[in-house]
């Protein structure tokens, strides 16, 4: 995981310096001795850091659990990202999304840098008392590292709003007097936290989708025609017109999204199946997702695994194993899920012509170029599910001015950053032979090379 991610900025980089707008004022020897520079900052994190929480569980077992935070790179500002609660968790996929954070900060003119933090454990193995304990350890261990104008945590898989109300307010209790508004995002409303925010991956995950597809493909029809670029190909091929959706993963983001294609009448797009750990659900007329919404919420977040169940949530489907959800024969796939799900062994049954990527790093590198080189859109992590950071910005900003947004105005200000972004992005993918993968991270580490240059530090 770690050196994928590492290999694809080293390929970013590669194109880089084939680019005239690289640090263009510079001779041949000082562009190669700044790339270099570049390369050493971007592949590597700043800064590691690694504890072991003590807990002592209402059991009376005392257990330490490894504790992460990995600060990737702050240039453009304070570092910045979710910490994950998830039994799999481990140095170097910390390392790899807090890179992701770095690029996807960069790629959205979000002024903050990459960072990311993660415990190992899986939560649902704990009562909320011991969550809470947890929660308030992590902070007491990595306290002086955060701050508003140092590194900023948010939610991740696994934590939500109530693990950063009890975050926030531990940093508050031990850092008195010093602002903490700023210190977490993803908190609740009543905690400082933003309308929106809880929505806002899912949300901008389908207006990605959703702009690429019909807004944009309308605007720029006949530019699009003229090419023969792949993936204009594609979509034109499956713009415009209703399409069937299959989305892996009902937490967060999934639940969202699929609740935003449910109810985008404008389009008429089917969500067919939807899945989580345990199953995958399938009904080829659309299924029910408001219905599925109100099941998990009073079925610890799980979805309907049997046909008491099924009866029970008011929904008509069929159950499937839970894999199935990937390789149905759907037009889109939006993965909402961990990392890793489309790989070596399962990427060549995968049916879908356009794939979105909700959660970060789902598809591995060789599935990546795979598809890519079949003409599948992959709408990559780092453009689509920045929803969530976006939001924790004007989170963040609302907490500075303690003056706080209507729900509505987070949404306009959220869909206008994902639309600037795509603007500046779409036109020059669908002109050139890279997938877009590649497009957004060649953009993001340009932006990054000309803060590092211009603040002397590309020598
Ligand atoms: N964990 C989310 C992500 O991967 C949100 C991070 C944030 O809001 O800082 O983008």
């Amino acid at each position: 995981m770690e050196s994928q991610t590492r290999k694809i900025i080293q390929a970013s980089l590669d194109a880089l310096l084939e680019d005239k707008n690289f640090l263009p004022e510079l001779q041949d020897e000082k562009r190669k001795q700044a790339f270099t520079s570049l390369t050493a900052i971007l592949s590597t994190p700043n800064h590691v850091h690694k504890s072991f929480l003590r807990i002592a569980l209402e059991d009376g077992r005392v257990v330490r659990m490894p504790a992460f935070r990995v600060q990737h790179n702050n240039s453009l500002g304070p570092y910045k990202g979710g910490i994950r609660f998830h039994e799999s968790v481990n140095e170097s996929e910390v390392i790899n999304l807090a890179s992701l954070m770095t690029l996807k900060n960069a790629l959205h003119d979000v002024p903050f840098g990459g960072g990311k933090g993660g415990i190992v454990l899986d939560p649902r193995d704990y009562s909320v008392a011991e969550l809470y304990l947890i929660a308030k350890k992590y902070v007491q261990y990595f306290n002086d590292i955060l701050g508003p104008d140092k590194d900023i945590p948010a939610p991740d898989v696994g934590s939500g709003e109530r693990e950063m109300d009890w975050m926030m307010a531990e940093y508050k209790s031990i850092r008195r007097g010093e602002p903490y508004r700023g210190s977490f995002t993803g908190k609740s409303v009543v905690s400082g936290g933003s309308l929106g925010r809880r929505e806002a991956t899912g949300k901008g995950v389908y207006f990605t989708f959703k702009y690429m597809i019909y807004d944009f493909l309308k605007v720029q029809k006949t530019l699009l025609t003229k090419t023969d670029n792949i993936f204009a190909k594609t979509l034109l091929a499956y713009g415009e017109r209703p399409l069937t959706m299959a989305v892996q993963g009902f937490g967060n983001v999934g639940s969202v999204c699929a609740l935003e294609a449910y109810q985008c009448d404008q389009v008429q797009n089917k969500v067919i199946a939807v899945s989580d750990r345990n199953v995958t659900l399938y009904n080829s007329s659309g299924l029910d997702i408001p219905a599925l919404i109100h099941f998990t919420a009073k079925n610890r977040g799980d979805l309907p695994t049997t046909e008491e169940q099924l009866a029970a949530s008011g929904v008509e489907a069929e159950i499937r194993p839970r894999e199935d959800v990937l390789t149905l024969n759907v037009d889109v796939l939006t993965l909402a899920a961990l990392e890793d799900q489309i790989h070596l062994d399962n990427m060549d049954i995968i049916k879908a012509k356009i794939i979105v990527e909700g959660a970060n790093a789902p598809i591995t590198e060789e599935a990546d170029k795979f598809l890519s080189d079949k003409g599948v859109i992959i709408i990559p992590d780092i453009l689509a599910n920045a929803g969530g950071v976006i939001v924790s910005y004007f989170e963040w900003l609302q907490g500075r001015e303690t003056q706080f947004y209507t729900e509505e105005q987070v949404f306009k200000l959220l869909a206008d950053k994902m639309q600037k972004t795509m603007d500046m992005i779409l036109p020059q993918f669908f002109g050139d032979p890279f997938p877009l993968r590649q497009n957004c991270y060649i953009h993001s580490v340009m932006k990054l090379s000309t803060v590092l240059y211009t603040q002397g530090k590309l020598y």
